[in-house]
């Protein structure tokens, strides 16, 4: 999967491959001599426990009033 940047209008564009025409789906500039970069669909994996708060579970502040 490669990317490029849209010098005309700026918007991100995608294709599996950077050798064949590419035009802005945006606003249909030719960027098929645009220097595309290969865009990587790698999600970071956050352990489940990063999401939880130091003070516990936020139970306490619910018992106020
Ligand atoms: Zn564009």
């Amino acid at each position: 999967m490669y990317k490029k940047l849209c010098s005309q209008c700026y918007q991100p564009s995608f294709s599996s491959s950077k050798s064949n025409q590419w035009i802005c789906p945006v606003c249909s500039k030719d960027l098929t001599s645009h220097k595309a970069i290969q865009a990587v669909h790698a999600v970071k994996k956050i352990p489940l426990s990063a999401y939880q708060p130091n003070m516990g579970t936020g139970y306490e502040f619910d018992r106020k009033g």
